[in-house]
């Protein structure tokens, strides 16, 4: 009998994916499918299969947030450009009701946001109760793009670790479910998928002169990397490091990363704040 596509995952995702921390980042291969031993047509038979679940969880969020409950989810996407993250915001939040979603980009700081700490602009994104909040870059731009830009002095940024931990266990310990994600994409991948957005005049606009800048800097930033993973992996906030060279298997890993993050949370459906018969009745004789 055909296996059915869950039964493709040989080890759960988030047990394949989450960060050891002292694991050597640059031994892991980008185009690796960890813990999946199907082909990409079962991994987008999968994603397509895992929608109404996903749906389904984050709407029993949404109506726990509508109804008093104090529980969300944060959604952190890292990973250098082209890595993908506005394809999984696109692929798999895209599968869920925008109404419960609370999605923030996260660039270069504008004028205002330089004027108050780093985190100031990140507390006023977090997701609010009943919500699932996705960060396309985050708070930890400033031991990444800071740290191989210096933007800041090395005393300065890092010192960071130990604040952007105690951020997160703060979050956490306000009903925050965190998920941190890396994408992983290789040098070669990156430099196909940039050569495609200067080709195709659809892609333009997402091309940027200076992720050339970035290619020169790939080593720097695996170094950054390795020590953002190694010392931000919490049990509170655990980073998985998603190989990316396979956009279907980034996906389908961080659908389930997410459903996993959902599901957790155990929530039911609220009681009816009424009384049901009382009010069919009232309905009928309308
Ligand atoms: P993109 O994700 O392509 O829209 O690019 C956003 C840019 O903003 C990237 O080059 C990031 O490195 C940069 N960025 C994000 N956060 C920070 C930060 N805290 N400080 C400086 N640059 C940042
Ligand atoms: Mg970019």
């Amino acid at each position: 009998m055909a296996k059915k596509p869950e039964q493709l995952w040989t080890t759960p995702a988030g047990d394949a994916l989450r960060w050891v921390p002292g694991t050597d980042l640059s031994a892991l291969d980008p185009a690796a499918t960890p813990g999946w031993t199907g082909d990409r047509s079962d991994g987008e038979k999968l994603l397509a299969a895992r929608a109404p679940e996903l749906a389904d969880l984050q709407q029993r969020l949404y109506a726990h947030g509508r109804t008093g409950g104090d529980r969300s989810v944060l959604l952190v996407l890292e990973g250098l450009d082209t890595a993908g993250k506005g394809g999984i915001v696109r692929h798999v939040v895209g599968m869920v009701d925008p109404q419960g979603v609370m999605h923030r980009a996260f660039g270069v700081p504008t004028q205002e946001e330089k004027e108050h700490g780093y985190l100031w602009r990140v507390r006023n994104a977090l997701p609010r109760p009943g919500h699932l909040g996705v960060f396309d870059r985050s708070h930890h731009e400033q031991v990444l793009v800071v740290r191989v830009d210096r933007l800041e002095p090395e005393k300065t940024w890092r010192a960071h670790y130990d604040e952007l931990n105690e951020f997160e266990a703060e979050v956490a310990a306000s009903g925050t479910v965190i998920v941190k994600v890396a994408l992983i994409v290789s040098a070669a991948e990156q430099k196909r998928r940039l050569a495609e957005r200067l080709d195709r005049p659809d892609k333009y606009w997402k091309y940027d002169p200076s992720d050339v800048d970035v290619r020169h800097q790939l080593p720097q930033y695996m170094a950054a990397y390795q020590e953002l993973l190694d010392r931000t992996s919490t049990q509170v906030a655990p980073w998985y490091a998603v190989p990316a060279d396979r956009k279907w298997y980034a996906r389908l890993a961080v659908t389930e990363l997410l459903t996993g993050a959902l599901r957790s949370l155990d929530l039911g459906w609220p009681p009816a704040r009424f009384d049901v018969e009382a009010e069919k009745a009232r309905l009928a004789a309308s």
